[in-house]
């Protein structure tokens, strides 16, 4: 059966295995950095792209081409290109399209290091950025210079919970030729494919939901089209942001159980949703599955599911916040999302502790803002958790 024509569950399990001569049955490690080559013409061959071989693992691998062929298919793209990390992809995707005197739009919650890496470093070279609340598309269109060159939208955005209509921002981009790329990491594929709303390229941490288990870092871009593909996979071979062998062949590894990973928490995260909307110490709960999350519609189409991270806001504040993260016993106190363990961290004490109180207002970072991301423990265990821990507060 063609690999096109599977169904996405499939997908996860087939698609990343080529067997290989020995038909084994997981993709092996190819633990090398170097290929030889037969002989100088097929070596020629190999350099002028003639000829499918394998020169130096910076460029590819077989065991990481295994990753990105089977990524490419489930986002639904031309091609995908593994990064060390998730920031190796924003970094590339920055790189690859942006120049001295462009411009670029972006959500304003967006992923830290994405901004900084912008606001820091690219500002250096001359280019410039604005952040606005992308959930509103008169934002956008308000922003739009004619020098904007690139519109970076991360859906759902953390820790708000925001949601962005992709197919929107898509529309309007295509007016200014602008290129829209998505921030896929808060849903995976598996919640949401933006390249079948017509976004250019998008990109996940395969740090969390993909790889799923809290044991590697990594990234992927996946592209719409060859041209995109050709330009962002020069500019990752060429900064040296790859991926390792043993990194792709662990996710590998994890990406088979995407999509009952996923399932088993977002049922969890419905639970604690609603029983955190109806705790008294709970001012309110942003989760896109709950009717009072202001994009319910919005999430509804555009994703397949409400997804297991959840925010929500403590009625008394800061020190709520902090006395809910010393006081949490099976929920631990980390950053990152999308592994098997369920997570907890209180912003404004936590993550954003070096902003001041006005920038922590601006980006929405309230004092008893407590973010969760849901893992795929028995949910009883994970709400007697919350509970026992609110009831110190
Ligand atoms: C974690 C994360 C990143 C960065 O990924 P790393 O693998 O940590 O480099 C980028 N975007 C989002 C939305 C993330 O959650």
């Amino acid at each position: 059966m063609a690999l096109e024509k599977m169904g996405f569950n499939s997908k996860l399990i087939h698609a990343g295995a080529d067997k290989d001569q020995f038909g084994s049955a997981t993709v092996p490690i190819y633990q090398s950095s170097t290929f030889g080559f037969k002989s100088a013409d097929d070596a020629a061959k190999c350099f002028l792209g003639e000829k499918d071989g394998f020169i130096y693992t910076r460029v590819s691998n077989p065991t990481i081409q295994a990753l990105e062929r089977q990524i490419a298919i489930l986002e639904g793209g031309f091609g995908g290109i593994a990064t060390s990390s998730g920031m190796g992809a924003v970094s590339t995707i920055y790189m690859s399209l942006l120049k001295q005197g462009d411009h670029m739009i972006s959500t304003s919650a967006v992923y830290g290091s994405s901004r900084v890496v912008m606001e820091s470093y690219f500002s250096k070279f001359g280019v410039e950025s604005t952040y606005i609340t992308t959930s509103n598309i008169e934002n956008i269109k308000k922003a739009i210079k004619p020098n904007t060159k690139v519109l970076y939208i991360e859906t759902p955005s953390n820790p708000t919970m925001e949601v962005t209509d992709i197919e929107a921002c898509v529309a309007l981009a295509r007016e200014h030729n602008i290129i829209t790329v998505i921030d896929n990491t808060f849903c995976s594929p598996y919640l949401q494919r933006p390249l079948e709303y017509g976004a250019d390229i998008v990109l996940n941490s395969m740090t969390k939901f993909i790889n799923g288990h809290a044991d590697v870092v990594a990234g992927m871009i996946v592209a719409r089209n060859e041209e995109l593909y050709t330009a962002l996979h020069a500019t990752m071979i060429n900064m040296g942001c790859n991926m390792d062998p043993h990194q792709a062949y662990l996710v590998l590894r994890g990406v088979k159980t995407l999509a009952i990973r996923i399932e088993r928490a977002q049922q969890n995260a419905m639970k604690i949703a609603k029983h955190l909307e109806s705790h008294p110490k709970v001012e309110w709960v942003k989760y896109p599955g709950l009717k009072s999350h202001p994009q319910y519609e919005l999430a509804k189409k555009q994703m397949s599911g409400p997804g297991t991270m959840i925010c929500f806001e403590l009625k008394s504040g800061f020190n709520a916040g902090k006395t809910l993260m010393n006081n949490v016993k099976l929920a631990m106190l980390a950053v990152s999302l999308g592994g098997i363990e369920t997570l907890i961290q209180h912003p404004a004490s936590m993550t954003h502790s070096n902003l001041s109180v006005e920038a922590k207002e601006k980006a929405n970072i309230t004092q008893g803002l407590v973010r969760i991301a849901v893992g795929i423990e028995d949910v009883e265990d994970i709400i007697a958790d919350l509970d026992q821990a609110l009831a110190m507060v």
